[in-house]
């Protein structure tokens, strides 16, 4: 990046994550404000300016002082113009975001897809400078997806390119709430596998499950089975075997289909330990992939954690 300090906003369903970044693309400091469900759009846009303003209060700098302003939202963008096209559960669809902010802070104000953001921060990683195509995949409530092919996002026809986790993977399978039925997110997200994993707590074979969550089954979460295998349990152990190797399934359609260099992989799940969660990943996808490429995809958890799209969303100011 240009000399300068840069702010990265990563909006989500349920806060805004910004922070301050210094021209190597470094996180200085960040700050959250939480999202309430049916939030209006008037409230998201003070605690949007309120966040700007305290981390330009940190920074020490009049507000002229920050060199450019990203934003990361989770829908389809219109960069140029600055403009919000869709967002499916937040109130800004329509929305120019460019517009809003001008008024109060004069730098320039760049717009984005949450997931591309995360992409782009997790190529600033070590190590991965050279990185000209790379799928990045963010395993949470879905499974959203960013893509940089050839050094550059890839946002398809209409800026909606990505939605990886609407790819099906069972033909007729569990419903989606994308009108299809077998989508990868239904099978191979957070909530899919926290999902199982109730169901299986609710049975025979679930005591060790129905312990970590303190026999209330709406407590159950992704981190359960995962805690529950490495404990020994043998129905957890299955029912992350069978969980790994349909995110597996998916991974290795993206690899067949873009051949990455990297594919990364964001969102709570990645914070497993790598024997339990990337190793046995890895094993799959490397078996799967189709054979004719010389170089295997890397397979790397999110550098940044939750900081990828915060990094990402201000290093656009450097594009
Ligand atoms: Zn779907």
């Amino acid at each position: 990046m240009a000399a300068g300090l840069y702010i990265g906003i990563d909006i989500g369903g349920s806060g805004i994550d910004a922070g301050l970044c210094g021209a190597d693309g470094a996180l200085i400091a960040r700050r959250r404000m939480p999202v309430v469900r049916d939030m209006e759009r008037g409230d998201m846009l003070r605690k949007m300016r309120s966040l700007l303003r305290s981390l330009i209060s940190i920074a020490g700098i009049p507000p002229d002082g920050v060199s450019g302003i990203g934003v990361g939202v989770p829908g389809a963008v219109d960069g140029k113009r600055g403009e919000i096209l869709y967002t499916a559960n937040l109130p800004l669809s329509g929305l120019n975001i460019a517009d809003e902010l001008r008024s109060d802070f004069p730098a320039p104000v760049y717009l984005e897809n949450d997931a591309n953001c995360a992409a782009l921060g997790e190529k600033l990683a070590p190590g991965r400078e050279s990185v000209g195509n790379m799928v990045f995949i963010t395993v949470g409530t879905g499974i959203g997806g960013g893509m940089i092919v050839d050094g550059k996002i890839y946002r398809g026809f209409n800026a909606a390119a990505g939605e990886v986790g609407h790819m099906v993977i069972v033909r007729g399978g569990r419903k989606c709430a994308c009108g299809r039925r077998g989508c990868w997110e239904r099978y191979a997200s957070a909530s899919a596998l926290a999902e199982d994993a109730a169901k299986l707590a609710s049975g025979a074979g679930g005591a060790a499950i129905r312990r970590l969550c303190g026999g209330d089954l709406a407590r159950v979460s992704a981190k359960m089975p995962f805690e529950a295998a490495g404990q020994g349990d043998a129905a957890s152990q299955r029912l992350v075997r069978a969980y790994i190797s349909r995110l597996a399934a998916g991974v290795t359609n993206l690899v067949n289909i873009l051949e990455p260099e990297l594919v990364c992989i964001g969102g709570g799940i990645s914070r497993e330990p790598d024997e339990r969660l990337l190793n046995p990943l890895r094993e799959i996808v490397y078996r799967e992939t189709y054979p004719h490429g010389r170089a295997r995809a890397r397979l790397e958890k999110a550098y940044f954690a939750e900081n990828s799209g915060i990094i990402g969303a201000a290093a656009l100011c450097a594009l």
